[in-house]
């Protein structure tokens, strides 16, 4: 089936991706829609950050992935980037011989609006403040939380039509996790399509619209986010409840 439908900006249907003999995503099927802020939760090993590595095209896979109405199959990460699909990766992956400021402008590398970046980039040191005061400081010597809005503020420089988060608080402090939850959420009032894969899942199902769950490489369950957050089997799987 081909049919152009341009009320979803990214479809996932029937996803392998194996690492030698191990199946580490076994056919899955998701959709993000435009606007959504979509959560994939699971436990470790379950194949969200495999499943995010097929989207953007770092990982070989099979079936079919759709963005924005075209297959994505043999495009390259930077093509799609250049489509605005752009992924904040777990580890965060800034550039650390460089200045805060000189990784915002790696973002925004495929732009040509030069005096629209400079203005963007002032609008990320409103967002945060915290990069403003470090704006020379070299990237690879900020901290976890640092480095987190980094990425996600040079992600955002290259104007994303959809933003893969992996894993967006790991490691940090709860006041970083705060900030940065804070953040996917201003970037979702924006209506940028965001889909978001976390182990904290009680903060990934509060701030979702819609939400996977995976286990062992399958979609075991999937739904509005304040149903599951609801729902007594959930809770006691993943946010830690007795059932
Ligand atoms: P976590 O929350 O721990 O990051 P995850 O759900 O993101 O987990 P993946 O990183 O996608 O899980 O891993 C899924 C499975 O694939 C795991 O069993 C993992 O060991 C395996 N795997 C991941 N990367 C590789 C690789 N490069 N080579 C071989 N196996 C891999």
């Amino acid at each position: 089936m081909s049919t152009v439908d341009t009320n979803v900006v990214l479809r996932v249907s029937n996803l392998t991706v194996a690492y030698g003999g191990i199946q580490a995503v076994k056919g899955i099927d998701l959709e993000i829609r435009p606007g959504e802020l979509v959560t994939l939760i699971g436990a470790n090993g379950a194949g969200k950050t495999t499943t995010l590595k097929a989207i953007t095209g770092t990982q070989a896979w099979h079936g079919d992935i759709s963005y924005m109405g075209q297959s994505i199959k043999g495009k390259a990460s930077y093509e799609l980037l250049a489509q605005g699909l752009a992924m904040v990766p777990e580890g965060r992956g800034v550039f650390a011989r460089m200045s805060v400021t000189e990784n915002l402008q790696m973002g925004a590398f495929l732009r040509n609006d030069t005096a629209q970046v400079k203005a963007d980039i002032e609008r990320m040191f409103q967002t945060f403040p915290r990069l403003k005061e470090r704006a020379k400081q070299l990237a690879g010597t900020l901290s976890g939380g640092e480095q987190q809005m980094l990425a996600m503020a040079r992600a955002l420089m290259s104007q994303p039509k959809l933003l893969l988060l992996d894993e967006p608080s790991m490691g940090l402090s709860p006041i970083m996790v705060d900030k940065i939850f804070e953040v996917v959420r201003s970037v979702s009032a924006q209506k940028i399509p965001i889909l978001l894969v976390e182990q904290n899942a009680l903060l990934a199902l509060e701030a979702a619209d819609r939400a996977y769950v995976m286990e062992s490489g399958l979609v075991t369950l999937s739904g509005k986010a304040s149903e599951m957050l609801d729902d007594p089997k959930v809770r006691a799987a993943y946010l830690g409840e007795a059932a």
